[in-house]
Order: structure tokens, then C-alpha cells, then sequence
């Protein structure tokens, strides 16, 4: 934990290992470190319109629950800015300076078994917020906490092994993250670029995605739609978006019903069972929905503990 601001920390030693690996891969589809900002902002408008069901008091309480993307081709920047929860000070060392979450631990592990996954490594498993330095030359989290005495807070690295936390002034509810893009990764400030990634997956995004002013998804939970509009690709894509998956699915189930009440599920089974990869018990993986709003992302008694590996 940093005493004064503008320190210097260093990475935990694994993740050290990750942005090594991110940053001098030659993998071309770059463009994932979109898909996996915007899926932690998208976590965070949940977490926080989760906060507001069960009437906690929120800083910032009237700012729309929306994700704002900006590009600037000039500045060769993007800037992907939620509402969400934010993050106070302890959760950005532990989160932005240590793995300790799924995605990137199991592209270790992968990586440390010899990794019979082949160079798409990164594609498949996503590393989650670390891949933005696969485009970065630096990258500003601006962020604000969701609880009322919470700071304003930048945390600011260029991937080379330290980052710094320094206390800031007049951030909003939320994160802003500035991503300041290498020479040969200009092309991720075009608009129309970044509106082409959005439009392959920001479908599943359950909040309001603005690219440069202008909304880019429409919001219509694949659960609700009907069965015969759904590609496969959109079954697969959604599967990887909700699951966080690397693997593709080996069977789905679409069903819905209207009595004695109204359900409607999008169920997966993986081709992969992570527990052989040494994880332990993996948590429930089909989310509860009601009204469209996530109650619960691993609800234990939604399906007999033996079905914990269905994904949906
Ligand atoms: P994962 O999303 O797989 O947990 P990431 O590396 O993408 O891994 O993110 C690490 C953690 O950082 C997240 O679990 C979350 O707690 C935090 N985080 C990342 N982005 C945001 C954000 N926009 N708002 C709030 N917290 C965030």
C-alpha cells in the first residue's frame, strides 16, 4: 500500500509475467482489449445497479448507468468511461496490481503447462484488463469510488513492471480509463474502427454503449429473443462474452416458458472442464436474470451443485 502519492509500485511478479507476455506477443487481434475493457465496465454498472436495488447510498447518484467511448485520432487516444462502481485505493493495488482473478490465471497456467493453445493465447483467454498494453504506450485509470467518502484516484503505468497512484480532483462516480496508443496501434482512435469491434459483441452489453456521442447497441438480452433471429455465431459469441470462455461450446440449450411462470435460458456446455486445470471447484455458471437486471451472476440453488459446469 502506497503512504504518499506518485509512488512507484511495482507488479506482483505474475503479473510482470503477463504484461511481458502481452506486450511482445505478435498476436494481431489486438482489438480484444476492447471487448475486455468493456466487459469490466459492464461489470461495474451491474455491480453498482445492483448497489441501488438494495438502496445503498451511492456518490454521484443520478449519473446515468451507461458506458461513453471516446476517440481521438489527433491525440491518438481512446477512452472508455462507466459509472459504475470505481474503485477506491486498496481495490486498485489489488485489482490493476495483482491476478487474482480467472482470466489471466488461467493464461498463466496455460502458459506455464507449455500451452497447447498455440499463439491465439491471448484471444482466447482474453487477460482481461492487461491487454490494453498490447496497444498502449500508457494507460490513466481515473476512478471514484461508489462509497460517498471515497477519493478521486488516478492510477497510471506504461506496463514496464510499476505503477503509480496519485490522489486527483473531480473525478465522477466511476472509471476513465485514458489509453495513450503505441505508433503501430493508431488505428484503435478511428471511430468507425472501434464501432466495428462494438457492433460484433456490445449486443450482449446490458447498458447503453456510447461511442463518441452515439449509442451503438441495442439492448435485448439474447434470452428474450426469439430463437430463429439467433445465429449460431451470435449463440457462440454470447457464450464466450457471458461465460468468459477460451472454448467453444459443445452443446446449447435455448428454452423458454410461460406456466406455471415465465422463464427464459440460454444454456452452454464447454468443451473444457477448468476444473482439470487445477482450479478447484468452479462457482455456478448460469447468471439469474429478473427483468433484465443480473440478481445474481453464481446463484448456488438455481441448479443441482453436479450442473456447476453449465455456462448461461
Ligand atoms: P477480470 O475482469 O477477469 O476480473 P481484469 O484484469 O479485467 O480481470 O480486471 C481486474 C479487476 O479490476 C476486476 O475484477 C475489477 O474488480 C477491477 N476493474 C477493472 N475494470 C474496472 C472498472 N471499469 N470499474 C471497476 N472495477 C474495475
Amino acid at each position: 500500500m502506497p503512504e504518499k502519492d506518485s509512488k512507484k509500485i511495482e507488479f506482483q511478479a505474475e503479473v510482470k509475467q503477463v504484461l511481458d507476455i502481452v506486450i511482445n506477443s505478435l498476436y494481431t487481434d489486438k482489438e480484444v482489449f476492447v471487448r475486455e475493457l468493456v466487459s469490466n465496465a459492464s461489470d461495474a454498472l451491474e455491480k453498482l445497479r445492483y448497489l441501488q436495488l438494495t438502496d445503498k447510498e451511492v456518490y454521484d447518484e443520478e449519473l446515468p448507468l451507461e458506458i461513453n467511448i471516446r476517440t481521438d485520432e489527433d491525440g491518438k487516444t481512446i477512452t472508455i468511461e462507466d459509472h459504475g462502481v470505481g474503485m477506491m485505493r486498496d481495490e486498485l493495488v489489488d485489482n490493476l496490481g495483482t491476478i487474482a482473478h480467472s482470466g489471466s490465471k488461467a493464461f498463466l497456467q496455460a502458459v506455464k503447462e507449455g500451452s497447447e493453445v498455440g499463439d491465439n493465447l491471448i484471444g482466447q483467454f482474453g487477460v482481461g484488463f492487461y491487454s490494453v498494453f498490447m496497444v498502449a504506450e500508457s494507460v490513466e485509470v481515473y476512478t471514484h469510488g461508489w462509497k460517498k467518502n471515497a477519493k478521486s484516484l488516478l492510477w497510471k503505468s506504461d506496463g514496464s513492471g510499476t505503477y503509480e497512484i496519485e490522489t486527483t480532483s473531480g473525478v465522477r462516480r466511476g472509471t476513465k480509463i485514458v489509453v495513450h496508443l503505441k505508433e503501430d496501434a493508431a488505428e484503435f482512435s478511428n471511430g468507425e474502427r472501434i464501432k466495428q469491434i462494438l457492433t460484433r459483441y456490445s449486443g450482449f452489453v446490458q447498458f447503453p454503449i456510447k461511442l463518441n456521442g452515439e449509442q451503438v447497441n441495442t439492448i435485448q438480452p439474447i434470452w428474450l429473443r426469439n430463437k430463429n433471429e439467433i445465429t449460431d455465431e451470435e449463440y457462440r459469441d454470447f457464450y464466450k462474452f457471458q461465460a468468459n470462455a477460451f472454448d467453444e461450446p459443445v452443446y446449447r440449450m435455448h428454452f423458454s416458458s410461460e406456466a406455471p411462470i415465465d422463464i427464459n435460458a440460454v444454456i452452454f456446455v464447454p468443451e473444457h472442464n477448468p476444473e482439470r486445470f487445477g482450479f478447484g471447484k468452479t462457482d455456478p455458471g448460469v447468471g439469474l436474470y429478473c427483468k433484465k437486471i443480473l440478481i445474481d451472476p453464481k446463484p448456488e440453488k438455481l441448479l443441482p451443485e453436479w450442473l456447476r459446469f453449465l455456462k448461461g
